[in-house]
């Protein structure tokens, strides 16, 4: 029989000190060439073996072979120029200096595939792999070639099917979408954000998930949430039209947010991944925290189908920050388990 509440992360997790520089977004890599191929599949082993330890079941590549988790995918791609850059807004956020789209994009390569094949080489749990959303990737690109935000996502959504079709093939249960932008671009997700989504999933026959959050703790985020109010009703604009999608998996943040667990209702029926665990503080989350936040959640959604989580990705944490948030969160799902059995 399987676990009930399967816990997992929201994406990516710290790498070591030998491989990246610790506690930084975006951090360069300390080797270069065969050594840092080595090195990328020696974290990417000790990243699996550390989740499997503190007894996380749906078990992810912690993002150790990827210094951004848009940007990484976005480089194996054809059409865009890394040199050209301009200057625009993210997430409506803030501004960065980003690539240029100067011809058609494509997928000349597979992008994470091997890594997926290593990663399923040695575990027998079931893992999932993160890849960025169709809107997130294009909030990330100035496009000199398509001169349309939802052209260029079409694109992008097909070039991620493939990529996703071969993850599949290579043994990955779950394929993830990250689309911080949904709790952004309210309008384009019902015109043309959740297709773009069912483009990129179309024929797959694993389990598929879209993850929407406010973000790393990172200044520029942080500073935003200080301007969205007591109440953070985001999700309330791109849960309708989710709850109708064919994505089977929604994951999103609670622990620590101003999120209503009211609005988990808009996608009953669909698996809800609960952010239990906030990842803008070094603060680890007592068991007793975790399982506060996964019974509220509980009120809106079945429990079986709840997955404890992380509210996003935890790689600028401190490793051992990271390590004992693994640990709280499965000892907080813990005590809901035995609650629900008892
Ligand atoms: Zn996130």
């Amino acid at each position: 029989m399987k676990k009930i509440l399967p816990t997992s992360t929201a994406g990516s997790l710290p790498k070591p000190s030998w491989l990246a520089e610790p506690e930084k977004l975006w951090s360069p890599w300390r080797l270069e060439g065969e050594e840092l191929l080595e090195a990328k599949r020696d974290a990417l082993l000790l990243s699996l073996k550390e989740q499997e330890a503190a007894g996380i079941d749906i078990i992810s590549d912690g993002e150790q072979t990827r210094q951004h988790f848009v940007t990484t995918f976005i480089e194996h791609l054809s059409g865009v120029d890394f040199e050209k850059r301009e200057t625009v807004r993210i997430r409506d956020r803030y501004d960065a200096s980003v690539p240029t789209v100067y011809d058609a994009v494509a997928r000349t390569k597979p992008v994470f595939v091997e890594d997926a094949k290593f990663l399923r080489q040695h575990t027998d749990r079931v893992i999932k792999w993160a890849l960025p959303g169709p809107m997130t990737m294009i909030d990330t690109l100035y496009d000199a070639h398509y001169k349309s935000r939802e052209k260029l996502a079409w694109e992008f959504a097909k070039i991620l099917n493939e990529e996703a079709k071969e993850l599949e093939a290579a043994g990955v249960d779950i394929i993830q979408f990250d689309e911080p932008a949904f709790n952004v671009f309210f309008d384009d997700v019902n015109d043309w954000g959740v297709a773009t989504l069912e483009r990129a999933i179309e024929g797959l026959k694993c389990e598929t998930a879209v993850h929407i959050c406010y973000g790393y703790g990172i200044k520029a985020n942080t500073d935003w949430k200080k301007t969205l109010g007591s109440e953070w009703r985001q999700y309330e604009e791109s849960f309708p039209k989710l709850q109708q999608s064919k994505l089977d998996i929604i994951s999103l943040e609670c622990q620590n947010s101003h999120v209503p667990m009211v609005l988990i209702e808009l996608i009953r029926g669909k698996k809800v991944m609960v952010g239990a665990i906030d990842v803008a503080t070094n603060q680890i989350e007592t068991p007793e925290e975790v399982a506060a936040t996964l019974k509220k959640a509980l009120q809106f959604v079945d429990a079986d189908k709840l997955l404890p989580s992380t509210n996003c990705g935890m790689a600028p944490l401190p490793r051992e920050v990271a390590k004992g948030k693994l640990y709280a969160l499965s000892a907080g799902t813990e005590i809901v388990r035995k609650e629900l059995a008892g």
